[in-house]
């Protein structure tokens, strides 16, 4: 089997391919998840994916695959096994195991999205969003204390608005506040995936902002909703008129612990992430044993030197089909 970038990451066994996380929709395409960035139709993918991709495009085109259910592609065996990132998120297995993609992931485990478990493979493709070796997040569930003790907070006060990526730190928002008895109001775009998480038995309580009575309006209480719409980057009628009524803001990202455009235009931040951080990488990597490692997203160099330098495993960043040589390709 080889491993390269081409539109997508293409595992290529000389007869056939197929495509994992594909820039396009195509039929030997697999996608991990429901983030624009990886959501292509007409491609096979989870249930729960395929549902976010018809709430929020419109389209039913896709082939379904539960976790741990072998199908062929193309005459590749592959198998989706739960990455724990967002609801449905699916590392992807190739040949047997042999061939091992993370999508985006996360080995610590959520409240409402699951875990990803490492599995031993050859060749390991993984994430580096945070490979970094300074990118190290404190732990989740001290963050997530810190953040129901805010969301206490402010509710004992004029009431508090979380920004939060709409598809699944938003209902890790959700969870959190349920956990400490809070009942938030959600937006729409926020509701609309919660409704989701819902029908596949993930217990959130909450309401829909736009369905509150006038008097509910007035002091929501803990309104949830996306990070655009908190940071001010896309004006939201709604958070302007609570904030002007007193209303504290957070946003809840691991790009809090990071950088600083993370607090920008928020009173507080939370840095809770659906991704794993650079211990959560280098650990689950050193679990898989894997004989290579192709790093993809993000710090891709930086990750790939930090596993050859500490776990003595050959990495590079996915290299390019024209990159690899004739002798790599055949
Ligand atoms: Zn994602």
């Amino acid at each position: 089997m080889q491993v390269f970038a081409h539109g997508g990451i293409c595992v290529s066994n000389g007869e056939g391919a197929v495509y994992l996380d594909p820039s396009r929709g195509r039929a030997d395409g697999v996608v991990t998840h429901a983030h624009s960035d990886h959501l292509r139709p007409r491609t096979h993918m989870t249930p729960a994916t395929a549902e976010v991709m018809r709430v929020r495009t419109g389209s039913r085109k896709a082939q379904l695959h539960g976790y741990r259910e072998p199908f062929r592609v193309r005459g590749i065996e592959v198998e989706l096994h739960d990455a724990g990132h967002v609801i449905g998120s699916a590392m992807v297995a190739v040949d047997g195991g042999r061939v091992l993609y993370t999508g985006d992931f996360n080995p610590c485990g959520t409240i409402t999205a699951g875990r990803a478990e490492p599995r031993p493979c050859e060749t390991l493709v993984i994430e580096a969003t945070y490979g970094r070796p300074e990118q190290v997040l404190p732990p989740r569930s001290r963050v997530i204390r810190d953040l129901q003790g805010w969301m206490l907070a402010v509710c004992a006060n004029d009431g508090g608005i979380v920004g939060a990526y709409t598809l699944g730190k938003a209902q890790e928002v959700v969870a959190a506040a349920n956990a400490a008895g809070l009942r938030p109001a959600v937006s729409d775009e926020v509701g609309e995936v919660c409704d989701i998480y819902v029908a596949h038995n993930v217990p959130l309580e909450y309401d829909r902002f736009s369905t509150l009575t006038p008097e509910q309006r007035a002091a929501p209480g803990l309104l949830v909703t996306s990070s655009t719409a908190t940071s001010g980057r896309r004006p939201d009628v709604v958070v302007l008129e609570l904030r002007r009524r007193g209303f504290q803001t957070a946003r809840v990202s691991g790009w809090c612990a990071f950088a600083p455009w993370a607090l920008r235009g928020v009173d507080a931040g939370f840095p809770m992430s659906d991704h794993a951080d650079f211990t959560g990488l280098m650990d689950f990597v050193e679990a898989c044993a894997p004989q290579q490692v192709y790093t993809v997203h993000g710090a891709q160099r930086e990750l790939a030197r930090e596993i050859e330098k500490r776990l003595d495993i050959p990495a590079r960043p996915l290299p390019e089909r024209d990159e690899m040589t004739l002798e790599e390709f055949t």
